[in-house]
């Protein structure tokens, strides 16, 4: 005869753990921009505390600010002659 009891005891602990899986992956959290480790919510700027990854978060922030520089610059190199013939300047 089949043992009910043990069957069911499987059964559930197999929902338990199916469900504390999803629970898991449910809860809020956020990863490491830099190695993607799972880090609290509330980290700011968003990044574990390695100091590799706070090194490499600085340098990322240092090219970002010289990429929107150097997009600002080439904008206005282009885009500044144009305006300025389109209004009637430089003719
Ligand atoms: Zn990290």
């Amino acid at each position: 005869m089949v043992d009910a009891k043990a069957i069911k005891d499987k059964v559930s602990k197999k929902i338990n753990s199916a469900r504390s899986k999803i629970s898991v992956n449910n809860v809020p959290h956020k990863h490491c921009r830099m190695c993607g480790v799972n880090i609290d919510i509330k980290s700011e700027p968003r990044i574990c505390k390695e100091i590799t990854c706070i090194e490499k978060l600085e340098k990322q922030e240092k090219n970002d600010k010289m990429m929107r520089i150097m997009f600002f610059v080439f904008f206005a190199a282009i885009v500044a002659p144009i305006a300025l013939q389109l209004l009637g300047y430089g003719a």
